[in-house]
């Protein structure tokens, strides 16, 4: 007799399911991380056969408006998808005018309710956001959406596409539209993780605790809306790639911090990383994909894409790194991306609950 299988609901906190990497087969691709069955993957266990991971959740960043838009789409069309608006730092200079401004309004309007920033959104200049109206016959990209995020955002000196100035400037636009909205920002950091602790240290200065030694999950906001309970985080550090002194620091700002392909990689130079995750406060940690980009190990070079399933490669690395099971992990890492996306309840076994 086998033992009763259990399940293990992950949430990928990071995958660009908006992109043209996965237009031709998103239905296939989601339906499979919801059942927890990934063919590729077939033979690499995560821990052993009595664990059977499936995707609960995944949070879709935007990196433009056109994507915001589709991020928004999608989470209208799948149960399991959230949506983000923002423009990445790498889009910073591809962004039109007007561009911002119509993310800020979907933002403002999906925490208000307001009809009105909502009406102006619909009546503004920009095409895209119009036609998105006028083709799918709903009154405003907000209906039936599950926004939970704002960004993707943040700063990167690696691909260097946009000018640093433009990019900190609108970086800094976004964490005040999460400030104002209570929405957390998804960040994002290559090459930059100095530039991004000088900005977060100044930006925040007025959240950290007064007692630097007490515990970290309860930043004040003076601008945040009426305090639930557990206090709201400003956000996420997507794809952390600081130093084990940065972990500790923005997680004392209240960050949470997202972990993906860098810490499974074994090259001795994500060895830092890796110490990060090890040492990081269990409640602040996150699991993510990032894909279809930075496949984990020990998949990486033998996907074609990678996809929001591996994040059990990301949860099965940092159990080991902590000397914790696969399950604690994950259990762990879904409570803490619901407190911080204040997501629904999310599904508790896959689609499909038979062993392939
Ligand atoms: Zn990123
Ligand atoms: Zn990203």
């Amino acid at each position: 007799m086998s033992a009763p299988v259990r399940f293990l609901p992950l949430v990928d906190t990071h995958a660009h399911l908006n992109l043209d990497a996965f237009a031709a087969d998103l239905d296939d691709v989601v339906a499979r991380s919801r059942s927890g069955r990934f063919p590729e993957i077939r033979g690499r266990r995560v821990e052993d056969a009595l664990f059977r991971p499936f995707v609960a959740a995944a949070v879709c960043p935007a990196v433009d408006l056109e994507t915001s838009l589709r991020s928004l789409e999608l989470s209208r069309r799948f149960d399991v998808l959230f949506a983000a608006v923002g423009i990445h730092p790498n889009h910073a200079a591809l962004a039109e005018p007007g561009d911002w401004e119509a993310i800020e309004r979907l933002a403002l309007a999906a925490v208000d309710g307001d009809v009105k920033a909502d009406a102006a959104n619909a009546n503004s200049a920009n095409s895209a956001t119009d036609t998105t109206d006028a083709n799918s016959g709903v009154s405003s990209p907000l209906d039936g959406a599950k926004l939970v995020a704002v960004g993707e955002t943040g700063l990167d000196r690696y691909w260097d596409d946009a000018p640093f100035d433009v990019q900190s400037a609108l970086f800094l636009k976004h964490l005040e539209l999460g400030r104002r909205t209570g929405l957390p920002v998804l960040i994002h950091s290559r090459d930059a993780n100095d530039d991004l602790d000088a900005v977060l240290r100044d930006f925040y200065a007025d959240a950290a605790p007064a007692d630097a030694s007490a515990p970290s999950n309860s930043p004040n906001f003076p601008n945040s809306p009426k305090s639930t309970s557990p206090p709201p985080s400003p956000g996420v550090v997507h794809s952390f790639s600081g130093t084990p002194e940065q972990a500790l620091a923005w997680t004392e700002l209240g960050f949470y911090l997202g972990f993906g392909g860098f810490v499974t990689y074994p090259n001795r130079k994500f060895a830092e990383i890796a110490e990060a995750a090890r040492v990081a406060p269990l409640d602040r940690i996150l699991l993510e994909t990032d894909a279809p980009f930075l496949t984990p190990h020990p998949l990486r070079g033998k996907l074609e894409r990678n996809e929001p399933l591996t994040t059990a490669f990301v949860a099965k690395r940092i159990a080991e790194l902590r000397g914790l099971s696969v399950a604690d992990v994950v259990r762990q890492t879904t409570e803490n991306a619901a407190r911080l996306f204040r997501f629904p309840t999310l599904p508790t076994e896959p689609t499909e609950p038979t062993l392939v």
